[in-house]
């Protein structure tokens, strides 16, 4: 079966379409079920320009979630699912957030390095302000970090930093072992993310270097498109699927009340 874990919509302000468009468009896929993954409010409201304010999520994400539970039981599994920011200094406001809501699963995602959001092209040129292996040893520390937390449920774009295509100097395999057995020890999935292929780099988030780390380490995996518009859901499943076969054991992970589970793709 086939689940796409990782969408948005509209309340982030940097994507397209209601959620109801998101589900619709997983049922004429034919998808088992999509998770509707919208960018979390953070503390404050800060960079509200990109997200739902924390107002939003009570008054118009969550309960339309599940609303789209109900309405569309039995023609697909919709799943609340939330895609989380990592930021060190937020951790109790976030645990406290997630456990308010019954979700099934939080994605864990790292889209700033302190107050830069590396992944906005809005702020691509800091890259040549700074030494490209600094930004992936910083980057990779966070990840370990965020998969210490025990905040979130799955990896999101576990290498996020080559978005645009910079690539590091230094070998980098000791810094992604040291990090994916953190990420196992955790007991976390990392997310085969499609929409990779559609930003400069064109390649799946992880690398096939790194899918390689996490089939050696028997780590699980989930996938994701990252839709920011209804028809990029399910984008590149085939694909995504082909690697969940040869690295992953044909498995991938689904989530339901937080509680982790194996299907066969
Ligand atoms: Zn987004
Ligand atoms: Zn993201």
């Amino acid at each position: 079966m086939l689940a796409d874990y990782h969408t948005h919509n509209y309340l982030c302000k940097h994507a397209d379409g209601t959620l109801e468009q998101y589900v619709q468009h997983a049922i004429s896929l034919g998808l088992d079920e999509i998770g509707l993954s919208d960018h979390t409010p953070m503390p404050d409201n800060w960079d509200h320009e990109v997200r739902m304010t924390e107002a939003q999520f009570w008054s118009d994400y969550a309960p339309e979630v599940q609303r789209l539970q109900e309405a569309y039981r039995g023609r697909i599994t919709v799943k609340f699912g939330l895609e989380g920011d990592f930021m060190p200094g937020t951790e109790t406001w976030v645990k406290e957030f997630n456990a308010k809501s019954p979700f099934d699963y939080v994605i864990g995602s790292v889209h700033y390095l302190d107050d830069w959001g590396f992944d906005n092209p809005l702020f691509v040129a800091k890259y040549d302000e700074k030494d490209v292996n600094d930004i992936y040893g910083l980057y990779y520390e966070r990840i370990r970090q965020s998969a210490e937390s025990g905040l979130f449920d799955i990896i999101g774009h576990c290498d996020l930093v080559k978005k645009f295509g910079h690539r590091p100097t230094k070998a980098m395999e000791e810094v992604l072992r040291e990090t994916f057995k953190v990420v196992k020890r955790s007991g976390m999935a990392v997310e085969i993310n499609t929409s990779g292929l559609r930003k400069p780099v064109k390649e799946m988030y992880p690398s096939e270097t790194i899918l390689a780390i996490l089939s050696e380490y028997g780590i699980p995996l989930t996938l994701g498109s990252d839709a920011h518009t209804p028809g990029d859901v399910g984008k590149d499943f085939g694909l995504a699927k082909a690697l969940v076969e040869r690295y992953g054991n044909g498995r991938i992970s689904v989530f339901t009340q937080r509680q982790r589970s194996e299907v066969t793709v």
